[in-house]
């Protein structure tokens, strides 16, 4: 069993597409470790992108993860990491896979709709980043209701 942190970013958010992502990764019979919605600080955002501090996009990145409410979601499932890699899709959309979020939702690169995870090492970081242990919930994930 894995644990692995999804942001549903602000475009996502004040596109109306919370649910719909949502609904997709518990059909996926992924279980929600943790759930919050909330701005983020410029600081916040520098910490948890700090492996592309210096990189050309970088400050576009801040800008644009900290224009609105984003989404934390801690996701937990067999396989989680790389399952919710496959149905984000690629960074850039244009790359992205049919059926994937990022394929269905995201205008853009800079504007990508979902991060999630890219190793078991990064979920452990991110989700600690975000939620405290005593935060984390557990239960069985659907799979009768489906
Ligand atoms: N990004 C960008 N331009 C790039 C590379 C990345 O705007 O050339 C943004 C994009 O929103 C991406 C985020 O920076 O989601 C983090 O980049 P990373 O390579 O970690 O992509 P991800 O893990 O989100 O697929
Ligand atoms: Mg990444």
């Amino acid at each position: 069993m894995q644990t692995t942190l999804v942001i549903i970013k602000p475009n996502g958010v004040q596109g109306g597409i919370i649910g719909e992502i949502i609904a997709r990764y518990e059909k996926a019979r992924l279980s929600i470790a943790a759930l919050r919605i909330r701005n983020i600080t410029r600081e916040e955002a520098d910490g948890f992108y700090a492996e592309h501090r210096g990189k050309g996009f970088f400050t576009e990145l801040v800008d644009f993860m900290t224009s609105g409410p984003v989404v934390l979601l801690a996701l937990r499932g067999e396989k989680a990491v790389e399952a919710v890699r496959q149905m984000n899709g690629a960074t850039n959309p244009k790359n992205a896979q049919p059926g994937t979020i990022r394929f269905d939702f995201a205008p853009s690169m800079g504007e990508n709709v979902v991060h999630s995870s890219d190793s078991p090492e990064s979920a452990a970081r991110e989700v600690a980043y975000w939620f405290k242990d005593s935060e984390l919930v557990n239960y069985p994930a659907a799979s009768h209701l489906l």
